[in-house]
């Protein structure tokens, strides 16, 4: 078998499963990535959901979650399979609370009866029993009012419903892929370079060069290549890099970059993990008994744009790390009063985040945005070109393996 050389732009969990896929297959990869290490951006500091479409019930035509679906019920034999990690350890314990609140854009009757339109599309797929845990059998339970009324602020929060949905601890998975990456033979990384464009080598679309600077302020042109085919996988930085081939597939660009509270307690607290749906809320997650995600997405989101380039990564003092972090708290603790315990406890608190990227804009209060349906992810080419908008972590690593069969093939 002649060996073929791939360039892998973007080293999250999209490029990085896609290297680890094509390693696997005996093909040569070299990884580029402007961090000085794999996993430093939204794929590690993200909550680790992993759909199987509960959360879009603004998208009734199911699209979304027929989309999101078969990702989510493959990501735990994905993942275990590129990685040394076991996922048991790093998913959260219980069952999904979704919390309708007073102003979701669905409201309780049509939330339950999606719920329930979901729950039977995971039943009857044939892979329902490998998710994080077995979804085969499960249903979607609505809360009593006394169950709800000790969870939650009963004048915010309408209805509620145990959901068979799970979350990873994303920065454990993360280490593990930085393992995998690092002990993978045919991967290279070339790190702390900053993909300005893409070239190709004559006129057949079946070689190419990645053009780079050495650090993002654009110094130390290097040119790097040929190779046989290209990956694009930089999540928000991917469309720049698909109009310097010409290859422009995306619809609209919504750039979004939120951050989040990475909590760590000093004792052992038991508590849900809970999403307050469907708008500009939040939720909370508890990967363990210490180890705690809480969004509120007004106090998180730090920066917008609906254009191709993302706005420059905001920078945050300590000083507004801490006014963020005391925001949070406070909007989710006035909502679920058992949250102040988490912070009454906290012993670490990391502000982080990173960018979402959608084809679809709009604002998330408004029930007909198009950021609530989020079935156009997917891969495109252009010859030996392939980019890839991942649309959700849950799905990369199943993505990735029908990109490297793909790329394998050309
Ligand atoms: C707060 C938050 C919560 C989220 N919650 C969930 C969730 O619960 N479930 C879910 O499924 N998804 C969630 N997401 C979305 C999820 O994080 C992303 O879909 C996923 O991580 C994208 O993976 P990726 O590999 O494509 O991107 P990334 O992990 O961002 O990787 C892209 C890489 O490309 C690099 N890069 C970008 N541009 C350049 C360039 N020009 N040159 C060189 N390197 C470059 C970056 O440094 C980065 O390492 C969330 C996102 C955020 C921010």
């Amino acid at each position: 078998m002649t060996r073929r050389s791939v360039a892998v732009l973007g080293a999250g969990i999209m490029g990085g499963s896609a290297a680890l896929h094509l390693a696997r297959l005996g093909v040569p990869v070299t990884v580029f990535d402007h961090e000085n290490a794999p996993f430093r951006g939204a794929s590690r500091w993200n909550e680790g959901k992993i759909h199987l479409g509960f959360l879009y019930s603004a998208d009734p035509t199911l699209d979304t979650a027929r989309a999101l679906l078969p990702g989510g019920l493959d990501f735990k034999d994905q993942v275990e399979a590129l990685t040394a990690i076991a996922l048991g350890p790093v998913t959260t314990p219980a069952d999904d609370l979704y919390l309708v609140h007073r102003d979701s854009v669905t409201p309780p009757d049509a939330a339950a009866r999606y719920f329930a339109a979901v729950a039977e599309l995971v039943r009857s797929h044939p892979k329902a029993h490998r998710y994080l845990t077995d979804a085969s059998r499960t249903g979607v339970e609505p809360l009593s009012s006394s169950e709800l009324s000790d969870l939650a602020d009963p004048s915010v929060v309408v209805a509620g419903f145990r959901i068979p949905e799970r979350s990873v601890d994303t920065n454990r998975v993360a280490d593990a892929f930085v393992d995998a990456l690092d002990g993978e033979p045919l991967v290279e990384l070339c790190l702390g370079r900053h993909v300005t464009g893409v070239a190709p080598v004559g006129e057949r679309q079946d070689r190419w060069r990645v053009h780079a600077s050495n650090g993002r302020d654009g110094n130390g042109r290097e040119d790097h290549g040929p190779f046989d085919a290209v990956v694009n996988a930089l999540w928000e930085g991917r469309p720049r890099i698909d109009c310097t081939v010409g290859h422009r597939p995306d619809r609209a660009e919504h750039h979004r970059y939120r951050v989040s509270l990475f909590v760590r307690t000093a004792t052992a607290l038991e508590s849900p993990s809970a999403v307050l749906a469907v708008g500009p809320f939040g939720d909370v997650k508890s990967y363990s008994e210490r180890d705690f995600y809480l969004s509120w997405y007004p106090s998180g989101l730090l920066a917008r744009a609906e254009a191709v380039d993302p706005p420059p990564v905001p920078t945050v003092s300590d000083r507004e790390k801490q006014r963020i972090a005391r925001e949070v708290f406070a909007a989710l603790g006035d909502i679920l009063p058992w949250v102040r315990s988490i912070e009454r406890a906290a012993s670490d608190v990391r502000v982080q985040g990173g960018w979402v990227y959608s084809q679809g804009g709009g604002l998330l209060d408004d029930p007909v945005a198009a950021v609530h349906r989020r079935n156009r992810l997917g891969i495109t080419r252009l010859g030996s070109y392939f980019s890839v908008d991942t649309g959700k972590y849950s799905v990369a690593p199943t993505l990735a393996e029908r990109l490297a069969r793909a790329v394998a093939e050309t």
